[in-house]
This record gives structure tokens, sequence and C-alpha cells, in this order.
């Protein structure tokens, strides 16, 4: 399939919005609200890899106390994008490149697996869902923003977990997602290999190989998409940071 994805360079992106959206909520939500901006925050690279949380700043940022944010460190530490310390201090996680490609193969035969057991299940409405989500995607691409296009990526790559209908799977998958989540964003970031646009055009055939529910075909084309990213994700490690979003 031919593709129609242009290159971009390095993407440039505002910081994920903030104190802009003080309205009253109930509990619940606003627990939710301070845990979304909370995992973005980290997710997109604000506290440096193995860097202490600075849980007095966060405070202010979020407009809340140490308790709800204590509450909401712990899900993250849960999810493995941070690790609580013995002196109640926390710090964002470190990987080493290791860990790293451990992990990415780890997620390369899930997602395979997944894509292959979706094609067997998935709904006409499943499909139209994840043909939205990648148009909205590929919008978010074009205006480079990587907030967005990150959440709809995150998305689709869920849905497609989702129609596999397999709670074991989906377990599995939520668990090491979230141990990778923070270096699969920054490794959009890497220069040499244009790995956005690439990412891009992986995401087209994506689609494609979903809507003729091609199995093994999917099932190839999603590990070589966690192939790629686990490249990146390497030689975003061993490549300068400046390329990072710095702190809002
Ligand atoms: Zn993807």
């Amino acid at each position: 399939m031919k593709s129609t994805i242009p290159d971009t360079g390095v993407p440039i992106t505002p910081p994920a919005s903030n104190g802009d959206r003080q309205e009253n909520r109930h509990e619940a939500s606003l627990h939710g609200e301070i845990l979304l901006r909370l995992r973005d925050y980290v997710v997109e690279g604000n506290i440096p890899e193995g860097a202490r949380v600075p849980e007095r700043q966060l405070c202010e940022m979020l407009g809340i106390s140490r308790t709800p944010l204590r509450e909401a460190l712990k899900v993250l530490a849960a999810e493995g994008l941070i690790e609580l310390l013995p002196n109640r201090g926390a710090r964002v996680r470190q990987l080493s490149q290791r860990d790293l490609e451990e992990l990415f193969d780890v997620m390369a035969g899930l997602e395979s697996l997944a894509g292959r057991l979706a094609c067997e299940a998935i709904t006409d409405a499943e499909i139209t869902a994840i043909e939205q989500l990648h148009y909205e995607m590929y919008g978010y691409y074009l205006h480079r923003d990587m907030h967005g296009y990150f959440q709809a990526n995150q998305r689709i790559h869920e849905s497609i977990v989702a129609a596999a209908r397999n709670e074991t799977l989906k377990t599995a998958y939520a668990n090491f997602a979230g141990r990778i989540r923070r270096v699969r964003y920054s490794a959009n970031f890497a220069r040499r290999r244009q790995r956005w646009a690439e990412a891009m055009r992986e995401h087209e055939a994506i689609l494609d190989a979903l809507r003729r529910r091609a199995g093994s075909e999917l099932s190839d084309i999603l590990f070589q998409h966690l192939r790629n990213k686990r490249t990146a994700a390497i030689e975003h490690l061993t490549e300068p940071q400046e390329s990072v979003p710095a702190s809002p």
C-alpha cells in the first residue's frame, strides 16, 4: 500500500496544558483528573529519568495538597512509571538498555498476538472507531502535536488489545505498557530515523490489515512496529537529550 505520510522534522509540541480547568467536580473525577495530568507530566519527560519527584512543585502545579498527590503517586508506582522510596519520596523509574530491549520484545509479542486475535473477533463498529482514532492521530501528526498524537496512538493500541477479547492478555499488556509508556513517548523524538513519520506509515499499514482482518499480516506489522520503536528508544537513550520537550 502506498503511503501518503509526509516526513516532518523534529516535532515541536507545547507542554501539556495545566491550570486552565478548575471547575468544581466531584471527588472521583477530580482524582481521575489529577492522575491523568500527573501521568502525562511524567510520561512526557518533564522529570528526568531517575530524578526525585518534586512533590511540593507538583502540589502547586495541580492545586492540591500532599495526600491526593501521594494517592496518585501510588497508582503511578503500581503502573511501573515511578518508584516509591522508603523515606516517603518517589523517583522516576530508570530503565537500563537491557531492560528496554526486553520490555519492547515482550510488548512486541503481546501486540502481535493481540493483532492476530483481534482479526478473529473485531466488529465493524470497532474497526470504524479505530479508523476515527487513526485520522484524529494523523491530524495531530500534521500539526506536530505530540501530546495529542500520543494519546490517540495509545488508544489505537489499546483498542486492538481490547478487540482480542482476552482478559489475561489485556492485564499483561497493561502491566508492561505502563513500564515503557514514558520511553515510548520520548522515542518519537529520536532524530536519526525520522521515527515519527515512520510510525505514522506503519499505522497506515496496521489500519489496512485490520480492515481486511488479515490476522497474520497484522501480527507481523505490529511486531515490526514495536521492533522499530525499540530501535528508536535505544537510539534516543544513547543520543543527547535536548530534543525532549523542556519543563513548562
Ligand atoms: Zn503505534
